[in-house]
C-alpha cells in the first residue's frame, strides 16, 4: 500500500505566503509545497530559496512552483494573494480587488478537481472566506479563514505580558471580525483556570486598575503597530495559519478561533466569523459557542453584522 504525502500549496507567495512556506518547511508539517504566483519568477524564486534550507533540517520538504491545474491532489491550499493594505486605511478598503482576485484563482483550481481544504488569510480575511466558500462550492468545513486566531495570540501576549506568565497559559479570545470591530468575551478569560476579574482582583498590588477597552483597541491596532513600523505583518499570521494546518492534519481536535460560516450559531446564518472551532482532519468539527454576557453579545452582533452587510455586497 502506497504511504500518501501531506501536500500543500500556497497562492500568493509575497511576505506572507513565503513565511508561510519557511514556517512549514522548519516545522515539518508537509512532504511537498507548491508556491503558486500571478508572478511566476517571484514564486520560482521563493521555491529555489526555500529547497537551500533542506540540508539543515529535520525533514525534507519538496518544495515547487505549482500552476492552478496540479492543485487537484492538493490536501490544503493557503490563499495569500491580494493587496497588501494602505497605510491609514482599514482591511475592508481592499474587498473589492481582493475579491476579484479570488474569483481569478478558485475557478481553476475547483476545475483541478481540487476537494480539499481553505485556509484563507487574503483581507478582509472574514468576507474573502465567505467568498471563496461560494464560489468553490465545498462543505463550509473546508473552507477556514484565519479570522481572529492571530488577534487572539496577540490578546493572549499582551494580558500573558502584564501577569508574566507565559501566553500558553491564558484562555481568551478576540471574536467577531479580523478587523476594528472585534471584541473580546471578557467573561470567558482565564489564566491557568483562574477568571481574569478574580485574577486582576487578587493582583491589584501588582498590575492597578487594568482598562480593559484599551486592550481590546491595543490587540485589534496590534497589526497596525507592526504595520507602521516594518511595512507590514507576516510572522504572527504566518504562524497561526501554519498553526491551523497543523490543527487539521494532525487530526488535533484543537479549538482555534478561526473565521467559520455561522448557522444558526450566536443567533447568525450565512456570515463568515471569527469563533472558537474544534479543528480536525474533516476541517471545522463543530463551533463552540460561549454564552457572552448582554454586553459582550451586543458587541459581537454589532462586528459580525458589519462582516454580514459588506457580503451582501458580493453578487454571485
Ligand atoms: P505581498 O504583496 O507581499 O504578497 C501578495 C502576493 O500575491 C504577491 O506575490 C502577488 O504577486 C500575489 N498575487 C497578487 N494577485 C495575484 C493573483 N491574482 N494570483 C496569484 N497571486 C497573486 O502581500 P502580503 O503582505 O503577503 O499580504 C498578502 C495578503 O495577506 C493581503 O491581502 C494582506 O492584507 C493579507 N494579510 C492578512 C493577514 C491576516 O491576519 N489575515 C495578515 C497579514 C496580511
Amino acid at each position: 500500500m502506497g504511504i500518501k504525502s501531506r501536500k500543500v500549496a500556497i497562492v500568493g507567495t509575497g511576505l506572507v505566503g513565503s513565511s508561510i512556506g519557511f514556517s512549514l518547511i522548519t516545522q515539518g508539517v508537509c512532504e511537498e509545497i507548491l508556491m503558486i504566483d500571478i508572478n511566476e519568477e517571484k514564486a520560482l524564486g521563493e521555491a529555489m530559496d526555500l529547497n537551500h534550507c533542506i540540508e539543515y533540517l529535520d525533514q525534507h520538504t519538496k518544495v515547487k512552483v505549482g500552476k492552478y491545474e496540479d492543485c487537484g491532489d492538493v490536501d490544503a491550499i493557503i490563499i495569500t494573494a491580494g493587496p497588501p493594505p494602505k497605510p491609514g486605511k482599514s482591511r475592508l478598503d481592499t474587498l473589492g480587488a481582493s475579491a476579484m482576485i479570488m474569483e481569478s484563482i478558485i475557478t481553476p483550481i475547483m476545475e483541478s478537481g481540487f476537494s480539499g481544504h481553505f485556509i484563507i488569510i487574503s483581507n478582509p480575511v472574514d468576507i474573502m472566506a465567505y467568498h471563496v466558500w461560494k464560489l468553490s462550492g465545498l462543505p463550509k468545513s473546508h473552507v477556514i479563514g484565519t479570522g481572529t486566531s492571530v488577534d487572539s495570540a496577540r490578546l493572549k501576549h499582551f494580558i500573558a505580558d502584564l501577569f508574566d506568565v507565559d501566553p500558553r497559559s491564558v484562555q481568551a479570545y478576540s471574536m467577531g471580525e479580523h478587523g476594528d470591530s472585534q471584541m473580546v468575551p471578557w467573561s470567558h478569560v482565564y489564566i491557568g483556570g483562574k477568571p481574569f476579574n478574580k485574577v486582576i482582583n487578587d493582583n491589584k498590588h501588582r498590575v492597578g486598575d487594568i482598562d480593559l477597552d484599551k486592550l481590546v483597541s491595543d490587540t485589534a491596532k496590534a497589526g497596525w503597530e507592526v504595520f507602521n513600523r516594518k511595512g507590514t505583518t507576516y510572522y504572527g499570521i504566518a504562524t497561526a495559519a501554519v498553526g491551523v494546518l497543523k490543527a487539521i492534519f494532525n487530526d488535533e481536535n484543537r479549538i482555534i478561533p478561526v473565521s467559520t460560516l455561522l448557522e444558526g450559531e450566536y443567533g447568525f446564518d450565512g456570515v463568515f466569523a471569527g469563533v472558537p472551532a474544534v479543528l480536525n482532519r474533516n476541517g471545522v468539527k463543530e463551533l463552540v459557542e460561549i454564552e457572552m454576557t448582554e454586553e459582550e453579545k451586543v458587541k459581537f452582533d454589532k462586528s459580525v453584522n458589519l462582516i454580514k452587510d459588506y457580503c451582501n455586497t458580493l453578487k454571485y
